[in-house]
């Protein structure tokens, strides 16, 4: 077993706290993610995670086993740093068996352990070369086999993609996701790309200013962002705020659920006066009359006027200051009142001027 957890865990540098405090448990065979802009304590996780730091409060565990004065060579972890720190003057196979050297495989035929992982990382052939006459990608490669060589229970792999290109990238990291399903192997992975972190997580921790802000698997975070960071640093969004003029009859709504005819739970509905546009909505919430609220709006929660059926619930009206095409959508900046929207319409809608938008009450997600 090697669940990993991290129990009041904070780090200083003298004054500063670069991480902290954080509490985590990360599941055995998971690929889990680590995910923030930069400086958010990414790196400093993982470094406390692998043993090159020690926390400066808390603990780290293992297997349920504590780290405190474990060694990072005693730890049974596989690192695959940034750069890909190859050692220069050594073949790819002289490279990948490093490790092996050290820690003998079951059976003690190491040749045969790194013809296993060229195979497994897709460099069978390359064995000889040495790693400045390869091409990043496969230098990454190279990394991930080196780190995997000794077959540890966890593997920690540091932003191992950021200095490809995007399509390379996002080869590597389905070989990646592949590899670590093959293998079962424990895996945290950095990165400061939300996109990767939904496609290629089990589950995503959300870090921000040395916090984390929201835990769970891609759809929960994209789908609910708990915090107004994690709305904004995930996907795009729209972020409203406003105050509760009145409770809504629900029976009186026509959402989509009822559409589909799904009765279910109903949450109660409020009209809200929204700041900075002229406009009240109809969304879920808790809260009473009077009180504050805050939301955010996917941008392909919202339809054009002129797509939706009738007497649509939740009208904006804004002037289209922005049109771009994307291929599989086409993505409007709107100027409504004092506040931006963000919208994605129909990839065939070539809509200027003054238009009118729509979301329905349910794609109003609470923060
Ligand atoms: P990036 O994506 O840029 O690598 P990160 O999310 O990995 O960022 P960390 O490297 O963990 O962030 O750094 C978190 C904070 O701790 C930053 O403010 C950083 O400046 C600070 N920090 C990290 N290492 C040290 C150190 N050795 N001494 C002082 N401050 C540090």
């Amino acid at each position: 077993m090697a669940d990993v957890d991290l129990t009041g865990v904070e780090k200083r540098y003298g004054d500063t706290r670069a991480l902290g405090p954080v509490d985590l448990h990360v599941e055995d065979g998971e690929f889990f993610t680590l995910v923030g802009p930069s400086g958010c304590g990414k790196t400093t996780t993982l470094r406390l995670v692998a043993g090159f730091e020690d926390p400066t409060v808390g603990e780290v565990s293992i297997g349920g086993r504590s780290m405190v004065g474990v060694p990072p060579e005693k730890r049974d972890v596989g690192v695959v740093p940034q750069q890909y720190a190859l050692f220069p003057h050594m073949s790819v196979r002289e490279n990948v068996g490093y490790a092996l050297n050290f820690r003998p495989p079951p059976g003690g035929d190491a040749d045969a352990r790194v013809d296993e992982l060229l195979d497994l990382v897709g460099l069978s052939g390359l064995g000889d070369r040495d790693p400045d006459d390869l091409s990043g990608g496969q230098r990454q490669r190279v990394a991930l086999a080196r780190a995997l060589a000794p077959s540890p229970e966890l593997l920690l792999l540091d932003e191992p993609m950021s200095a490809l290109d995007a399509r390379l990238r996002e080869r590597l990291r389905r070989e990646v996701r592949r590899i670590q399903r093959e293998l079962g192997v424990t895996t945290i992975y950095v990165t400061h790309d939300q996109e990767e972190a939904l496609a290629v997580s089990d589950r995503l921790a959300v870090m921000n200013d040395g916090r984390i802000e929201q835990v769970g698997t891609p759809r929960e975070v994209y789908d609910a962002p708990a915090t107004r960071f994690t709305a904004a640093f995930v996907g795009e969004n729209n972020l409203f705020d406003g105050e509760v003029l009145e409770l809504v009859d629900a029976s009186s709504v026509r959402t989509a659920t009822d559409v589909q005819g799904d009765g279910g739970d109903r949450p109660s509905l409020a009209r809200v006066a929204l700041d900075r546009l002229d406009a009240t909505v109809t969304v879920a919430t808790d809260a009473a009359v009077g009180e504050r609220v805050a939301f955010s709006v996917r941008p392909e929660s919202f339809t054009l006027d002129s797509e939706a059926g009738p007497a649509p619930t939740n009208a904006l009206a804004g002037r289209v200051r922005e049109t771009e095409f994307l291929g599989t959508a086409t993505r409007l900046t709107l100027d409504c009142g004092e506040a931006t929207l963000v919208v994605r319409v129909a990839a065939d809608a070539t809509p200027d001027g003054e238009v009118t938008v729509t979301f329905p009450p349910e794609a109003a997600r609470p923060l």
